[in-house]
């Protein structure tokens, strides 16, 4: 019953206008600030490479005890960021301080390269250094993410300039970010909070070892995100006890609607709603969440009908500004 009233209310959020899906995310909002502490998913942006004015790029913000870890970049999702500044479980929403959540936000996993993952690397990099941030932010992501990050600061280095030479109070340490390329499976980050371990996926063309998943574990739930993956059973091992699945997903019945190259290309890359239910039903996580939805022109109920025609377990059509707990 609980199950069937949720499906529920999903499948009637995700028919609603611009202005009640405000008041949704509204509502989560209030809801998830009232709770106590614990480990909560933000989902600052739940695009995929095309254009959807209600999504920006990808972008998932994990918080741990007013710790901040991001996964992935995408454009435009800062926005979304800044909306978090007065919730009770966020860090201070201080001003040209480091003790804020503009210097919380320093630590950066990203699970590929396509741009619809980084292209919002440089609001990383210098949006929160502009107001405040002194800790040097760390970046982790797969071979290439250090030449990211060197010329993005490269091609921004008027700004750099004026602001740390000019009469503009500043630092010069909050943009200069600590590359780790990650080479290997396992954990790649540990602190008192979290154990962050990457999983190789397959997707499209990209070499092996070139895109990841993560599985993140905090005090109080076990947290996987695919990145982008085409279906692919050895990555049911890292899924395993999941309590929130966040996982990338393609309309079945949109991709149909492609060409035949181009149908071909998104099987490569990409995990189909009927694709998805299967690997639900294996894994049967507390939560799955549907994230990166490609639509290819189908309206949002009709993919989450797709996934849930076929796995009867709670589903979350990813929304920006989401939080799930
Ligand atoms: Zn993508």
């Amino acid at each position: 019953m609980k199950i069937r009233n949720l499906l529920l209310s999903m499948m009637l959020a995700t028919g609603l206008t611009a202005a009640h899906a405000d008041s949704k995310t509204a509502q989560l909002k209030t809801a998830a600030a009232t709770q106590s502490a614990g480990t909560r998913v933000v989902m600052l942006g739940t695009g995929h490479p095309g254009f959807d004015s209600k999504r920006a790029g990808q972008a998932i913000l994990i918080v741990v005890d007013k710790q901040l870890y991001l996964f992935d970049s995408g454009p435009g999702y800062m926005k979304n960021f800044n909306s978090l500044s007065n919730l009770p479980w966020m860090p201070k929403d201080t001003l040209f301080s480091n003790d804020s959540l503009y210097g919380a936000i320093n630590k950066l996993f990203l699970t590929h390269l396509d741009s619809d993952h980084t292209l919002g690397m440089d609001e990383f990099l210098l949006r929160p250094w502009v107001q405040g941030r002194s800790t040097q932010p760390v970046v982790y992501g797969p071979k290439g993410t250090k030449s990211l990050v060197d010329e993005s600061l490269k091609s921004f280095k008027s700004d750099i300039d004026h602001r740390t030479l000019g009469s503009q109070p500043s630092n010069n340490t909050g943009y200069k970010a600590i590359v780790h390329e990650i080479d290997h499976e396992g954990v790649v980050y540990k602190d008192d909070k979290v154990t962050v371990s990457a999983f190789k996926v397959p997707h499209g063309s990209w070499p092996d070892g070139m895109a990841y998943g993560y599985r993140i574990q905090t005090p109080d739930k076990v947290i996987v995100l695919s990145g982008d993956t085409r279906y692919e059973e050895r990555n049911f091992q890292f899924y395993k006890d999941a309590d929130i699945l966040v996982h990338e997903v393609l309309s079945d019945a949109g991709n149909q609607k492609l060409s035949p190259d181009w149908q071909k290309y998104m099987l490569e890359a990409h995990t189909t709603t009927k694709q998805l239910a299967k690997i639900a039903n294996v894994i049967k996580p507390k939560k799955l969440v549907l994230n990166h939805a490609i639509f290819f022109g189908q309206p949002e109920q009709a993919l989450v009908k797709e996934v849930t025609d076929d796995y009867k377990g709670t589903v979350i059509l990813a929304e920006d500004n989401m939080i799930i707990e």
